[in-house]
């Protein structure tokens, strides 16, 4: 019988951490013995991993003896601050968080994009995953790059409230119902009401004009695919529950028609084509909800460039853009590294 693993899930309640649990079972990952942390909050907690109720315990400095890889999404300042402590104690980390993401020592993989640069994890025994709107937009123009070198992007994304996780989810059911009621509603989470409403603000505002979320799209696609590729970035949280979309143009180096992006994209790992304007067929949130693939559709040349096409990219932000990608790197971290 192959390996197990020992698995600790850091964030083991939270949105990210629930779908984690989702994707090692559904995956067949090899785990030992799976320990499920968060805060005192909801320590005692029972999950359910693989038909057995797992307890939840409190994260602290000491959870990771014996663990052989921890998968955190507890937020950044906890990555920041338990990461060191797991890999201390053995455990190689891979981290959901902005946390770790730009630190030299640090790869910041997306499997069907750069799996090689896993065998950096060994500096700080850290991995970090992407941004969600940075995983699947790359997932995406890897084969156009591959064919094509893409000098700049302009992106714009339409993102869901579970982004933020299980309080975002909540607020917009909660204020649509109120709404819909003839009563206010009342906005926590986010600084203004999501609910019919589009919000042009992701996280918060950095001294040139644009937020962090659209800095982490235009730093982490150069790390990830190079830093000669220019981004400029516009992020935008809309009244959708799961599944992210956005609108990508990109600029190429050389000339790739619509029909040779179909032909990339339809071959490309990690990829779904639907790209049938005829028949009413495009990406759609709905879709994608639930799914590990990223939908790419609405292909056009942009006649007001040289080398330029829209595409249209949509994917599962808590599922592609976080626990699957973590779960697939995982997968090759024990296949080709830890063994
Ligand atoms: P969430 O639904 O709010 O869940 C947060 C999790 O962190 C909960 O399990 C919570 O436990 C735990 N936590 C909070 N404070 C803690 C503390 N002091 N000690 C230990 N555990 C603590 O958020 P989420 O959407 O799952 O996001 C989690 C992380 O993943 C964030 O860093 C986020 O940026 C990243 N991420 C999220 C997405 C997404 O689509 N949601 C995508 C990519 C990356 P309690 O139940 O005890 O509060």
């Amino acid at each position: 019988m192959s390996r197990l693993w020992n698995v600790a899930v850091v964030g083991a309640t939270g949105a990210v951490g629930t779908q984690m649990l989702e994707c090692l079972e559904e995956r067949d990952f090899p785990v030992g013995k799976i320990k499920l942390l968060a805060s005192s909050r909801s320590a005692g907690e029972v999950l359910e991993f693989r038909g057995k109720a797992v307890q939840v315990e409190e994260l602290t400095h000491d959870s990771f003896e014996g663990i052989d890889i921890a998968l955190f999404s507890a937020g950044g300042a906890r990555s920041e601050e338990f990461c060191p402590s797991a890999a201390k104690a053995g455990a190689v980390c891979i981290d959901n968080s902005s946390a770790w993401r730009m630190d030299k020592d640090v790869p910041l993989v997306v499997p069907e994009v750069n799996p090689e640069a896993i065998a950096g994890y060994k500096k700080k025994g850290i991995i970090a995953n992407p941004n969600c709107s940075t995983i699947q937009m790359v997932v995406a123009l890897k084969p156009l790059h591959d064919f094509g070198a893409i000098k700049r992007i302009v992106v714009s994304t339409y993102q869901a409230v579970s982004g933020t996780g299980n309080k975002a989810i909540d607020e917009l059911r909660v204020q649509v119902g109120e709404l819909l009621n003839g009563r206010p509603a009342v906005a926590k989470v986010y600084p203004h009401q999501i609910a019919f409403n589009c919000l042009p603000q992701i996280d918060a505002f950095c001294d040139n004009g644009y937020t962090k979320e659209e800095m982490k799209m235009v730093n982490e696609t150069a790390k990830i695919m190079g830093s000669d590729i220019k981004v400029s970035a516009t992020c935008v949280r809309v009244p959708v529950f799961f599944g992210h979309s956005e609108s990508v143009n990109i600029e190429t180096d050389k000339k790739i028609t619509v029909q040779k992006a179909r032909e990339l994209l339809e071959d490309a790992p990690g990829v779904e084509l639907v790209d049938d304007p005829a028949e009413g067929e495009y990406p759609m949130a709905i879709n994608a909800a639930g799914e590990d693939v990223t939908l790419v559709g609405r292909i056009r040349e942009d006649a007001s460039v040289k080398n330029g096409l829209n595409l249209w990219v949509v994917a599962d932000n808590v599922r592609k853009g976080a626990a699957t990608n973590a779960v697939q790197i995982a997968e090759i971290l024990v296949e080709k590294y830890l063994k």
